[in-house]
């Protein structure tokens, strides 16, 4: 079984009505519990990796324990290019056998973040790779993008549809009032402006920054036409929260086949909590 691009999962959402969970993997463990949990499951899945956990993990590695662990399952497995910013590390990473980008120039001006699009929707499509861009800008961070909430700027509608057509992406990140790690104050999401990119955009939609998010409000936005709803921040809370209670009561403990099931146990919760409210059981 191979590592895919996901536009196809993506598009297999769209016409039925779900969203594809993307889970944000970080290290062996990680890829492990989502994979075991969706496999269960029968739910497809993009595993996401920001450039700082590639360059933690090792691109080579991580590819390959994707491969190994779809192989295993008998599973086609999506690994995503999570808010990449540049052609040369994405060409690189696709060379190493990554199917799925996102190139984010959404701090970029409106003609620049287009330029920069097309050239790695130009680059990625002979590979077969999918690509996802941002339009508008979300709030709080995400590895060491940081956006002050004065910035911020949801997307438009209008600017959106032309976004998609001159660009040929495959899939369009949206800003509508959600934000890269935890919420302070329970965000107010501009559905109606959701409803306006539906009905001008025909590529799949993505919801970044859908930790904490109320699941009625995830639910909404899955019925307004998000098909990839993002996870990172819940998952890597229960995994550490996990972590420390274990070694707190265990002090003593040195043996990772110890303390880690704990730390994927409680992820795993999350994994399986977000696959029901994508509606994903079952799609695979
Ligand atoms: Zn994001």
């Amino acid at each position: 079984m191979p590592v895919i691009s996901s536009k196809y999962l993506l598009l297999k959402a769209q016409r039925e009505g779900y969203a594809v969970p993307a889970f944000n993997i970080h290290n062996l463990e990680t890829l492990q519990v989502i994979v075991e949990t969706v496999a269960a499951r029968r739910s497809p899945v993009i595993l996401a990796g920001t450039p700082g956990t590639f360059t933690y993990g090792g691109t080579a590695n991580l590819v390959m324990i994707a491969r190994a662990l779809a192989a295993e399952y008998q599973l086609p497995l999506v690994m995503h290019l999570d808010h990449h910013e540049t052609l040369a590390d994405i060409s690189a990473k696709v060379h190493a056998g990554i199917r799925s980008v996102m190139i984010d120039g959404s701090a970029l001006s409106f003609e620049r973040n287009i330029a920069l699009v097309q050239s790695v929707v130009a680059f990625s499509h002979r590979f077969d790779a999918s690509v996802e861009a941002e339009l508008g800008r979300l709030g709080g961070q995400e590895d060491d993008v940081m956006v002050a909430a004065r910035d911020e700027l949801f997307t438009s509608p209008q600017a959106a549809a032309e976004f998609v057509d001159r660009t040929g992406i495959d899939s369009l990140a949206v800003a509508i009032g959600t934000a890269h790690g935890l919420y302070k104050a329970a965000p107010q999401l501009d559905f109606a402006r959701l409803e306006q990119i539906r009905q001008r955009v025909s590529v799949p939609l993505v919801l970044h920054g859908a930790s904490g998010l109320a699941d009625e409000d995830i639910r909404r936005a899955i019925g307004l036409g998000i098909c990839k709803v993002n996870v990172a921040t819940e998952l890597k809370m229960a995994f550490a929260g996990a972590l420390k209670a274990y070694l707190l009561a265990h002090p003593d403990a040195t043996d990772p086949r110890h303390y880690m099931p704990p730390a994927k146990r409680a992820m795993k919760g999350i994994v399986d909590k977000v696959i029901t409210l994508c509606g994903s059981e079952g799609k695979s």
